[in-house]
């Protein structure tokens, strides 16, 4: 019977699984997916017969995975055939037997190559067992990118898909993939213009790196609908008089912030959530002829500041000049009638479908031939853009560590435009710096530059350009990159061609530095150099042996010193053992190394924070200083043991995408033996005779508290107040700060993340 009961199962299952592949025929039809579809239903098989005894984590059969992320790519992103075919066999070369020949033989070359694209781009996913192998990954990523943008816009929506299904996974599995989202996959979104899909992934993050956090501002959203939705149409009411009296075909919608942006603007304002709900923009969207998208867009701004005063120096126009991702928009903020702010955003229907988009949508008005010169201007800064990660890729020497870092910063970054003295724009992200538009106009030109004219006048390299300056360089031959040129510039290219060359030119001086030794050591009869750079190096406190050998070349470490100590460690005998120990707690007779990982026996082992019988030692990490009571996690670190961090901590998403593979469990003790941990507060409220002193009332009165330090600003009135207390745990601590609420004239109370001492 129970055999029986099998059968059926698969039989429904079977239908099931038919259902879903035909919702998403019907899907790529809807949405006019170039190509053969006939080649989707092969896709199709092929896939469903390779992943046929596979499951996902949640026991559903595998391919319902490949089918959801063929729908995103065609309704979300809005790709072709070509690309739903290669999302239904995104993992096959991956996770089955079948190769990269056959899916030449099958479906052709173009099909292959995004397919060898993605299944190389899987190992970006796993558990990495360093940080530069992780870099490498993602610079691996990039490059791929670079040869087909398909490839890393299927990439996108397996990643989407993996976060909507991140419920089955283990709890460090998620916060894994989640950390790497939000540190590289929802920036590139962003980048690529793909914005509904970078806040969605930043939403999903979210809601596992901080679960409470999310739940609470979704449960207040929810609350406080009927609120918003009753001032957006006051607000838009006599706009949308205007606009049907002006015969204007459009749309008109409210848009709220998403949950992870209002965490943030909760957290870096110190604010509660009432304060920052109702921050929200309004969209007029128009149907507009190609040719009539400028004109159409001015009178819908006329018509919205003819009702409302708009913020002089809150006006973009970015349908003059779109983004380089190819978003256009204009936006301006107004003065609503109730005192608040209102951010409207005017967009005609083509304008608003890449900014949903992205770039897929450019290419569709281009195939079907609706596109005109809007869209040419858009896409070519996207291409201008693609051609730079390229060259960057290509610069050999590179780090790839820094790489992917300064790589980052660039990807969120806002823009300005800027002139050659022959009148080309070129665009740079805002804060560019004289020195960035030198290296921007060639190599160069930047490494030889003295400084620039801007708009006629003369200027220092360090001078932060704004939209619509003109920029002429001057350059000297006898010019070359300074190390300090590195703390203004801002384009990664800039900082990437700067570090190369000094590097190039410390190589040059260790060389010198080296050569110098390597005589000394011949005269003074040393027969094992490398132990010996090793020894004085270590005797510096250097990070490598170059440093030693450039302070060496530069006269910083004289060789007399050298000399002496040399002879003193003669003496002294075994030194380096006892050095060893102090330094790694190990005995290099016992021949361990100094790299710290964490040793086999400890995998799965929990620090209990607290616990007597604990074997390992941490410490907590000044970044956050957790106390009893945070989601807490352990990260090794070479030099001071095990840190505590909090799970929110602002350094946490980085630490984890890059060093997951050091990441231990931690948790604490339970017990209650009244050890105190340090931790910050800070307060801002109207200044007040008798205030410091009424806070340290209530501090001095909870006799569990210790007060390490004090310090206030005061400030117009506005009071600043930093205090680090002692004190057992977050309910000993959200005690406090009630207390503390409660005090005339205290505006604010929130935990300080950065301790410093
Ligand atoms: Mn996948």
């Amino acid at each position: 019977m129970s055999d029986k009961m099998q059968e059926i199962d698969h039989e429904k299952e079977k239908q099931d699984i038919l259902k879903a592949y035909r919702k998403l025929l019907r899907a790529a039809k809807r949405y006019e997916a170039k190509g053969d579809l006939k080649l989707v239903r092969k896709a199709f098989d092929v896939a469903l017969d390779a992943h046929k005894d596979m499951r996902r984590k949640s026991g559903e059969p595998y391919i319902y995975h490949p089918i959801a992320v063929a729908e995103i790519v065609t309704t979300e992103i809005g790709l072709g055939a070509k690309s739903i075919v290669c999302a239904l066999l995104h993992d096959t070369v991956e996770d089955t037997d079948l190769t990269v020949e056959d899916m030449r033989r099958m479906f052709g070359d173009k099909v292959a190559q995004i397919i060898d694209g993605l299944t190389k781009l899987s190992g970006v996913l796993d558990i990495q067992e360093d940080k530069s192998l992780q870099a490498e990954n993602f610079r691996k990523m990039l490059l791929t990118m670079s040869s087909d943008i398909r490839v890393i816009l299927i990439k996108l929506a397996d990643r989407l898909h993996n976060m909507r299904t991140l419920e089955s996974m283990r709890r460090d599995k998620q916060l894994k993939i989640a950390s790497e989202t939000m540190y590289l996959y929802a920036p590139l979104a962003h980048r690529l213009g793909l914005y509904s899909i970078k806040t969605e992934l930043e939403d999903l993050s979210f809601k596992y790196i901080e679960p409470e956090l999310y739940e609470e501002i979704v449960a207040k959203l929810k609350e406080s609908q009927a609120k918003r939705t009753r001032f957006i149409n006051k607000f838009s009411f006599p706009i949308i008089n205007s606009l049907n009296e002006a015969g204007i075909d459009y749309e008109i919608k409210g848009r709220t912030k998403s949950v992870y942006s209002i965490a943030r603007k909760m957290k870096s304002q110190g604010v509660p959530f009432e304060e920052v709900y109702d921050i929200f923009a309004i969209r007029i969207i128009t149907n507009s002829e190609l040719d009539h998208e400028k004109p159409d867009c001015w009178k819908v701004y006329s018509i919205v500041t003819d009702h409302y005063v708009p913020n002089p120096s809150r006006f973009r126009d970015w349908v003059s000049k779109p983004k380089s991702n190819g978003y256009e928009s204009l936006h301006t903020t107004v003065m609503s009638e109730s005192g608040k702010w209102v951010e409207v955003q005017i967009r005609t229907k083509r304008m608003d479908d890449i900014a949903e988009k992205g770039l897929a949508a450019h290419w569709k008005y281009k195939e079907t031939g609706k596109a005109g010169s809007p869209t040419q201007s858009a896409e070519s800064g996207f291409d201008e853009w693609l051609a730079k990660v390229r060259e960057l890729l290509e610069s050999p020497d590179r780090n790839a560590i820094d790489f992917i870092d300064d790589f980052k910063l660039s990807l969120f970054a806002e823009e300005i435009f800027v002139f050659t003295p022959n009148g080309e724009v070129r665009t740079l992200p805002a804060d560019s710096t004289s020195l960035d538009f030198a290296f921007d106009i060639h190599t160069e030109v930047g490494m030889r530059c003295i400084g620039a004219k801007v708009n006629g006048k003369l200027y220092p390299l360090s001078y932060q350009l704004k939209s619509g300056d003109q920029v002429e360089v001057l350059t000297s031959n006898k010019q070359k990159p300074k190390e300090d040129w590195l703390t203004f510039v801002v384009t990664t290219k800039a900082k990437s061609k700067i570090k190369q060359a000094l590097k190039e030119e410390k190589r040059e001086v260790a060389n010198e530095g080296k050569e110098l030794l390597d005589r000394k050591f011949k005269q003074w009869k040393i027969t094992n150099d490398r132990e010996m750079v090793d020894k004085i190096q270590k005797h510096y406190r250097l990070q490598a042996s170059q440093d030693l050998f450039i302070k060496i070349a530069k006269k910083s470490i004289d060789l007399k010193d050298i000399k002496e100590f040399i002879e003193n460690t003669r003496n002294a005998g075994k030194w380096y053992n006892v050095l060893r120990k102090r330094i790694t707690g190990t005995d290099s007779s016992t021949g361990s190394t100094e790299t710290v990982k964490p040793k086999s026996s400890d995998k799965g082992d929990t620090v209990v924070i607290g616990d007597a019988n604990q074997k390992m030692d941490y410490v907590m990490a000044k970044c956050c200083s957790p106390i009893p009571g945070d989601d807490v996690f352990g990260f090794v670190t070479i030099n001071e043991g095990i840190k505590i961090h909090r799970t929110n901590c602002p350094n946490a998403i980085h630490i984890r995408s890059n060093y997951a593979y050091r990441i231990v469990p931690a948790t604490w003790a339970n017990k209650e033996d009244h050890t105190s941990f340090v931790t910050g507060i800070l307060i801002t409220g109207i200044d007040d005779v008798g205030l410091v002193n009424a806070i340290t009332t209530v501090i001095s009165k909870d006799l569990n508290v210790d007060m390490k330090s004090i310090a206030f600003e005061s400030n117009d009135g506005v009071f600043e107040g930093h205090i680090k207390v002692m004190v057992e745990g977050i309910h000993h601590l959200n005690n406090l700060m009630n207390n503390l609420k409660k005090v005339n004239g205290i505006k604010k109370i929130v935990r300080e993340d950065e301790l410093d001492d």
